[in-house]
């Protein structure tokens, strides 16, 4: 899945995924990408949030939503992130996923969970005044 979350000069969020690329999905399966909240969410008011990995676990969390709502009463993206894939680390404690998080204000912050395989995520970063796309790394905890 790829996944994206872009701030308009005015303020406005967008987020959003590709369609899932589970390996040996079922025939009819959605998974969590075209799913609003689970896959992806985003709101002005509060920041994006944009999701990958074991779709079928995640999206019973609405983790983008979680962090979108967090962000919206001051959590720090990085915060929001990691909040949200704790949740769901709870329950999964081997779960495969990441997710990524930007607010109204442009900071932004990424988070997964560490499981044998994957231990760092990169991300990409474009800014129009920079121009230039930064790739960024997290360490999965
Ligand atoms: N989240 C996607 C899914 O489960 C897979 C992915 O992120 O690559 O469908």
């Amino acid at each position: 899945t790829i996944g994206m979350i872009v701030i308009g000069q005015n303020g406005q969020i967008a987020a959003g995924t590709s369609t899932n690329g589970a390996k040996h999905k079922l025939p009819g399966r959605v998974g969590d990408s075209p799913v609003a909240g689970a896959g992806s969410y985003c709101d002005s008011t509060g920041g994006g949030a944009a999701g990958t990995g074991d779709g079928d676990i995640m999206m019973r969390f609405l983790p983008s939503y979680l962090a979108v709502e967090l962000m919206r009463t001051g959590t720090e993206p990085s915060i929001a992130c990691k909040t949200a894939i704790s949740r769901i680390k709870i329950h999964y404690p081997e779960f495969f996923g990441a997710l990524i998080c930007a607010n109204t204000t442009g900071h932004y912050g990424a988070a997964c969970n560490r499981v044998p395989g994957f231990s760092t995520f990169p991300f990409v970063v474009y800014n129009s005044q920079t121009n230039t796309p930064l790739l960024q790394s997290v360490d999965c905890f």
